[in-house]
């Protein structure tokens, strides 16, 4: 060999060759043993000629993972991190450390999948239930959710649980208290419109009782401060057959009554302020809490106890009948992804800091605001509201602009509300000298002794009602008291880790889900104060970091998809459908075309897609699927014709969720432009896409991109993600905007989708990164290598299983579909048996029965090995000759290792075994297990028992007493 040069010493590409896991050498191999001479043969051969884009992406070249690092602190110096008193359902807070390090940056924890599969989702169900646990504590419920996208998203679904459940009102009409904050009632506004559903702001006292509605929304505190017992509203309510939802406080609540106490039908609220970073806007996990009576009509995933095959105690998500997979448009809201890892941090803040640890933060807080209050009465100013937990509202008069001007100098945000008022919200990072200083900033004098001097003369719980302050008791289980050592805690956590399987341990190979490498480097910056410590609301002039790292990702994303625009609003995929169905309507509005409301949607469709549109409002017509798992042209004609008068759009995935990519797709696109439809293309799939063909250039108007799927983001356990959506120019005009800090080049009437304008923005770092660190031509080698590991497993499965649809050459797209249907005739051993018989073979199962049921779907991404795709590849081969065992009559039909899988360390160690094949199958089926062997903790998990008895809650306190 020749000497290097310097150049080739300094090689910046080395990040491409960590993200993708064949070699070069092997990607060639890998392309011969399927027939061609080189990747690029089999591309050209499975990606249609006609949708290949002519130029190559605009991204320039790839970066070091250095070079990364530092231009990404370049930008976060960009920022400016002042004292946040703004509010507005946004706190700073402290995130320990402990969890920080071990949660929020492991990748134990953060590459985990939603918990489908349960019996390797114990660790993070058990934090989940246990969020659900200190949610229906704090608020008084009797049921609470896993999490919501945000706080603004959770009463725009309080609202239509509503109208859901109330039979005795059948009014189209909702309250909104005008003391919400301004977000929410906008999201609420934006998703009641689409439904015409028919909202009146204004004050409750006089609205309920005197207006017919089905429903109101009230917030406690409200926005301003204000703390005011809310029960005889909420009785006018009742008596009204109004139901009721309250957005809280949770800090609040640990002082105040629950809403629970006071009559509420649900509650909402952002667990943001325990322990998790404010980031920008997100993410956070909002909560939801409701009756008992409503649990079969509540949004979102629901973590339930049930049993397992031994009858021992296990976890899993809980109706999962009622999702959007199953019920489709009729689903009880399009949430998907939610907010998962957040959840959990709150569930671990709420542990570690325990009843009294959590009390008294809340009650330094609420001694400080009172001690403001006290301090600056001296000084003549009286707060707008009576009564307050950590915010008090000033009319300030002329007075303001100094007072602000004040402020910024000291490094401290103030609220600016309209007109003349000022507000001030304390959280758990505030100190006295912050108050002092505060004191100070509003009377423009420096206090003569400091607050803590009147210590003494302030009443305990002075501004909080007497009637509204908390008798009942709460977080008395012994997970919220057993962790407050560090020691403990970090144990405890690390126990839970251990029970799951997530991209640390082996490939997850969720079809449609894109588990692909979440690089460390990529994750660096969410947790840096610069990134992580900015209010959703705080001024222009201090968050110019995130303004250039938003319009650099925006042009990233166009040069990826081929739009000419972007929102980064949506903090969801279901949530970037809803937004984008939305400017699809309002396209046609502005056009006089009202009436086209007609949604198309292939009978393949993810269950999202119909769900969303039934959200904006749309009639959903089904296009049948050829017998080719293709979308049927001629159905489609048929049924754009019949409705070409009020045809509004199709939305479709592209490839297919069949994982094809399918030749009619550009013919498709014009039939529906000349019937006067929009194209949406669902982006989940765009990992099969980048660098080698853009919607946006194929006839598309609009599509959302799942960064927490092709570009990066880690699926957290279920959730974070971002969905942000790229439109044509048309549509433009027609994307979100926020009523508090307005999306510039918006129209400020426009849509609301979700809380903050640009959605999750503290973890879009992680999606530029991997931008920077690829290049243009990393990018398109990814997709390459996709395609090629997904046509190596079905190549190398083809001769033991039937590979279900493929492309008219014969390839796949970058997953592939497994039909286990014609086996399970011939053996009786189902899908279930095999997802569940890969856990003791150390896999995450694949995608079951989605799209097609009896099936798996396997993605196996670029970012695996070969080696690792040999491993499952030999996985699934070593379960098909156990099935052929099993057909042969060399294994028990009833009593096999894959019905009775999978299989715990407690069942191979025991005393007695019974069954008639051996411990070493069971648990060895596979040399390469004695190297490295994961246990399922529970054995299988039974469907049926947790939703037919339905418990949301931890155990009783008195189970663990009993076990004691
Ligand atoms: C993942 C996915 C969605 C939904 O995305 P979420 O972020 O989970 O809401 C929609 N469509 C398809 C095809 C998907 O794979």
């Amino acid at each position: 060999m020749s000497r290097p040069s310097l150049v080739d010493l300094e090689n910046h590409q080395d990040f491409i060759q960590r993200h993708i896991g064949p070699t070069v050498n092997q990607q060639q191999a890998m392309a011969e043993a399927l027939g061609y001479d080189s990747l690029d043969a089999l591309i050209d051969d499975t990606v249609p000629a006609a949708i290949r884009r002519e130029q190559a992406m605009d991204l320039g070249g790839a970066q070091s993972e250095q070079a990364v690092i530092a231009r990404l602190r370049a930008l976060a110096a960009q920022n400016v991190v002042n004292k946040s008193f703004i509010g507005t359902g946004y706190h700073d807070t402290y995130t320990p450390a402990v969890i920080q390090r071990n949660v929020l940056e492991n990748p134990g924890w953060y590459t985990a999948y939603t918990p489908y599969q349960p019996e390797i989702s114990q660790g993070r169900l058990e934090a989940l239930l246990t969020y659900q646990q200190m949610v229906m504590d704090l608020t008084g419920m009797d049921l609470a959710n896993a999490s919501m996208l945000d706080e603004g998203t959770a009463a725009a679904e309080a609202m239509t649980l509503l109208q859901r459940v109330n039979k005795k009102n059948r009014s189209q009409t909702f309250i909104v208290a005008e003391n919400c904050h301004p977000q929410t009632i906008a999201v609420v506004k934006t998703r009641a419109d689409a439904l015409d559903i028919d909202v009146v702001v204004g004050d409750p006292a006089e609205l309920i009782g005197a207006t017919d509605a089905f429903g109101a929304l009230l917030q406690y505190p409200g926005t301003h401060g204000h703390l005011e017992d809310i029960s005889p509203l909420i009785e006018t309510a009742h008596d009204n057959q109004t139901l009721v939802t309250v957005a809280a406080d949770i800090m609040a609540l640990l002082l105040v009554k629950s809403p629970g106490e006071l009559g509420a039908d649900a509650v909402v609220g952002n667990s943001q302020r325990f322990g998790v970073p404010m980031g920008f806007g997100g993410p956070h996990a909002a909560f939801f809490a409701t009756r008992d009576a409503y649990k079969r009509s509540t949004p979102g995933r629901i973590i339930g106890v049930s049993i397992d095959r031994r009858g021992n105690e296990a976890l899993r998500m809980a109706m999962q009948t009622r999702e959007q997979h199953i019920r489709r448009e009729k689903a009880t809201s399009n949430i998907c992804t939610a907010q998962a890892l957040l959840a959990i941090m709150a569930a671990f803040y709420a542990m570690y800091h325990g009843p009294e640890g959590l009390r008294r933060i809340a009650e330094r807080i609420q001694r400080l605001t009172s001690l403001l209050q006290r301090m600056l009465a001296t000084g003549n100013l009286t707060p707008d509201n009576d009564s307050w937990f950590d915010t008090l509202t000033y009319t300030v008069g002329e007075q303001r602009d100094a007072i602000v001007a004040r402020a910024l100098d000291k490094g401290y945000n103030l609220r600016l509300i309209g007109g003349d008022r000022l507000g001030v919200s304390l959280d758990e990072t505030t100190t006295a000298a912050d108050v002092d200083a505060l004191v100070a900033i509003f009377t423009g004098s420096q206090p003569t002794s400091p607050c803590s001097s009147l210590d003494e003369e302030v009443a305990e719980f002075d501004g909080i009602p007497n009637a509204l302050r908390r008798q009942v008791d709460y977080l008395r289980h012994p997970l919220f008291n057993d962790y407050h050592s560090e020691t403990e805690m970090l144990r405890y956590m690390r126990r839970l880790e251990d029970k799951d399987i997530a991209l640390n341990r082996a490939m997850i190979p969720l079809g449609s889900c894109t588990m692909k490498l979440n690089a460390t480097t990529e994750m660096l910056a969410i947790t840096w104060p610069e990134f992580a410590k900015i209010h959703p609301f705080a001024p222009a002039e201090q968050t110019r970091g995130y303004q250039a790292l938003l319009a650099e990702l925006e042009h990233m994303l166009l040069e990826c998809t081929g739009y000419d625009a972007i929102s980064m609003q949506p903090n969801a995929g279901s949530q970037g459908e809803y937004a984008g169905l939305l400017a699809i309507r309002r396209y046609h509005e502005s056009r006089g075309d009202a009436r086209r409301n007609v949604c198309l949607i292939p009978a393949s469709a993810h269950g999202t897609n119909p769900a969303s549109a039934a959200l904006a409002g749309m009639k959903i017509v089904i296009v049948e699927c050829d017998g080719k798992g293709n979308v049927d042209m001629d159905d489609l004609k048929l049924k754009a014709e019949r409705h070409s008068e009020d045809l509004s759009c199709i939305m479709v995935t592209y490839p297919s969720t069949h994982g094809v990519f399918e030749e009619s797709i550009i013919e498709l696109c014009e039939v529906i432009h000349q019937h006067g439809g929009q194209v949406y293309v669902d982006g989940a799939n765009l990992n099969a896409l980048v660098g080698l063909a853009a919607p946006g250039k194929f006839g598309a108007d609009v599509s959302h991109l799942n960064l927490h799927k092709t570009f990066c983001i880690p699926h957290g356990g279920g959730g974070p993600g971002m969905g942000p959506i790229g439109v044509g120019k048309h549509l433009q005009p027609f994307l979100p905007t926020n009523p508090v800090s307005p999306v510039p080049g918006l129209d400020a009437n426009n849509d609301v989708v979700s809380a903050t304008p640009y959605g999750s923005a503290s973890i879009l770092p992680i999606s530029w990164a991997y931008i920077a660190l690829m290049g243009g031509e990393g990018l398109q080698q990814a997709t390459k290598v996709a395609i090629l590991n997904a046509n190596y497993i079905a190549h190398r499965l083809k001769d033991h299983f039937p590979i279900l649809y493929t492309g008219t050459t014969g390839n796949v797209a970058h997953e592939c579909i497994v039909d286990m249907r014609p086996l399970k005739e011939e053996s009786g051993i189902s899908e279930e048996d095999i997802a569940k018989r890969l856990v003791d073979y150390g896999f995450h199962a694949p995608t079951m029965s989605f799209p097609v049921p009896g099936t798996l779907m396997v993605e196996p991404t670029e970012s695996e090995s070969q080696a690792e795709l040999d491993r499952f590849c030999d996985a699934l081969i070593a379960i098909r000759q156990e099935i052929q065992a099993v057909q042969d009559g060399k294994l028990d039909a009833k009593d096999n290792p894959l019905v009775n899988a999978p299989h715990t360390l407690a069942d191979v160690a025991a005393s007695e075994w019974e069954h008639p094949y051996s411990r070493e199958q069971a648990a060895y089926p596979v040399v390469s297990l004695r190297q490295s062997k994961y246990w399922a903790p529970v054995n299988r998990v039974d469907n049926v028992y947790g939703d037919r008895n339905l418990h949301c809650s931890c155990p009783s306190v008195e189970s663990y007493r009993d076990e004691a």
